[in-house]
């Protein structure tokens, strides 16, 4: 079987005993080991900062044209990335597309970033400001790259996009980066690393494919970790690095929701738009989308019809093998998800009806059959506003007071909400706002543009705070800040402007 390595001090190593066993999710077949037992994360994080100082050396269009080689090299691999994610992941060729593509557009967003910024290595926080009695004495703040190294810990659902779309922020704001994928569905990842390796310079990117052992425990104030996983895990991430100073980003679980207003019509656009945005949310990865719709609240007397048009759709999905070309959803990841999936369905199912359930003909893999509920009441209901179920399932309710509803989910990366009404809509996002990082409004008039409210744009912010984690990623330029230490300059205006130009 494939050993796969991890890439540490430049050099592809292989760990030793015990291994752990990638699977193909859609018949349980093994398709590579991997194992990080031996390898030295202390020295892997020293070689991270020996390096960093030449990063923050480059001008940010510098480091751009590294993440475009990295880009334009992985776009030259597109067909067999596409076709790891499908064995290791489930993908359908949709869901792996989904992945890869994002992967490379996002590097190559913040390549463009990149050229874009120039000469510069550091970027202004605001106008300088005048201090003193005559503009000579002024005062900048300033985002500087910090002095170490950025570890990248990724979830199991997007191994590309998730190790792409951290990597470019890190690199670009001038971070060396030690990047880990969740072993499960780390074949993709793994060759995106390979790809990366020959073309990043010296230093810049390590890869550890498997356990990070006790690489958290070398990292110090100047350090950051950007972790997306399970609040679980995200606890213990905060006590162990709280301890040692390190910089922590969480992305979380969230109980996304969809909300429906009491203005849309059947068979209207809006109405048209959110039955497939949801119907998408609930299928595409087999609903292992952290941004995918699992509370659906109608705030009008459509609940029926809404019903209705949801069976539908979700009675079309084909479950499979994604092997085979007919299949439009396939299974999920592992048999641990398998086994979750399975218990947060019965645990959602003690407050609610299930009024659809798919059929599966597989006799291996793991498959689960897209699940439709109905909440019994969803004000009194618990476990749909806490319990991220991390499959092909969504919980359906009426809603007089949505806002109220969506809220009682603790903090979301993304809220849906569709309507044709000013009014509605203006009162329904500011009700919600301060518990998402993203609100996404479906309305007749973006009908035909967008892609729903599950694809992450390297433009705006994805995370989210509460139960999400709390945590920011991307926004363009924001997605730097992470990566950089913000700083107040004060003293000679000219002086301030020679060290820290405005512009390139
Ligand atoms: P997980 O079990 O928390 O694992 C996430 C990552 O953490 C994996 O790489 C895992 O490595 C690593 N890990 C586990 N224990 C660790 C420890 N003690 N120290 C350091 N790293 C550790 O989560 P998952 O099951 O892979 O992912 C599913 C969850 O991720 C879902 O809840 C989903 O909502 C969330 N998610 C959130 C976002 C977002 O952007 N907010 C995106 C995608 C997924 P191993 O695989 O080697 O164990």
């Amino acid at each position: 079987m494939n050993t796969l390595k991890s890439f540490v001090q430049d050099q592809w190593v292989e760990g030793r005993e015990p291994f752990a066993t990638l699977v193909n999710p859609s018949t349980e077949e093994p398709l590579a080991r991997t194992s990080t037992n031996g390898i030295d994360m202390g020295a892997a994080v020293d070689h991270a900062r020996a390096h960093g100082a030449s990063l923050r050396e480059m001008t940010f269009a510098q480091r751009g044209e590294l993440l475009k080689a990295w880009s334009k090299a992985l776009h030259e691999k597109r067909d067999e990335l596409l076709g790891l994610a499908m064995q290791n992941g489930g993908n359908t060729r949709g869901d792996a597309k989904f992945d890869v593509d994002g992967a490379i557009a996002t590097l190559a967003h913040y390549a463009e970033l990149g050229a874009q910024l120039g000469s510069l290595k550091a970027l202004r926080d605001g106008e300088a400001v005048q201090l003193g009695r005559t503009a000579r004495y002024a005062g900048l703040h300033l985002w500087v790259p910090r002095d170490g190294v950025a570890v990248h810990i990724n979830a199991f659902n997007f191994p590309a996009w998730g190790t792409a779309e951290k990597a470019a922020c890190a690199l670009l704001a001038g971070m060396p980066v030690v990047s880990k994928p969740a072993t499960s569905t780390a074949l993709v990842a793994f060759r995106l690393a390979e790809i990366g390796a020959g073309v990043l310079p010296r230093g810049t990117f390590q890869f550890l494919c498997g356990s990070p052992g006790e690489l958290l425990d070398r990292l110090g104030p100047q350090d950051v970790v950007a972790f997306t996983g399970s609040s679980q895990t995200a606890a213990r991430l905060r006590e162990q690095l709280g301890r040692r100073g390190a910089r922590l980003n969480v992305e979380a679980d969230s109980l996304n929701a969809a909300v429906l207003g009491p203005d849309v019509e059947p068979g209207s656009a809006t109405w048209d738009l959110f039955v497939a945005d949801v119907v998408r949310d609930m299928t595409q990865k087999a609903g292992q989308k952290c941004t995918a719709i699992r509370r659906i609240f109608v705030a009008g007397d459509r609940l029926p019809a809404v019903q209705e048009a949801l069976v539908d759709r979700l009675s079309q999905v084909r479950v499979g093998d994604t092997a085979r070309a007919e299949t439009t959803m396939g299974p999920v990841s592992t048999a641990d998800q398998l086994r979750d999936v399975r218990a947060g369905i019965d645990k959602l199912a003690s407050e609610s009806q299930r009024v659809f359930e798919g059929k599966i003909s597989e006799s291996k893999g793991y498959f689960v059959p897209p699940t439709l509920l109905l909440a019994r009441d969803a004000a009194a209901a618990k476990v749909m506003h806490k319990d991220e179920v991390f499959g092909p399932v969504a919980t359906l309710a009426a809603a007089s007071d949505a806002a109220g509803l969506v809220r009682r989910g603790g903090g979301g990366l993304v809220c849906s909400v569709y309507s044709d009404d000013r009014d509605f809509l203006r009162k329904c996002v500011l009700d919600v706002a301060p518990y998402h990082g993203r609100i996404y409004i479906g309305s007749e008039k973006v009908a035909g543009q967008t892609l729903g409210p599950g694809t992450v744009l390297p433009q705006l912010l994805h995370g989210g705070p509460g139960h999400a984690g709390g945590g920011e990623e991307l926004g363009s330029l924001r997605g730097l800040q992470l990566y950089s230490q913000r700083v107040a300059l004060q003293g000679d205006r000219a002086l301030l402007d020679a060290i820290a130009p405005e512009k390139s």
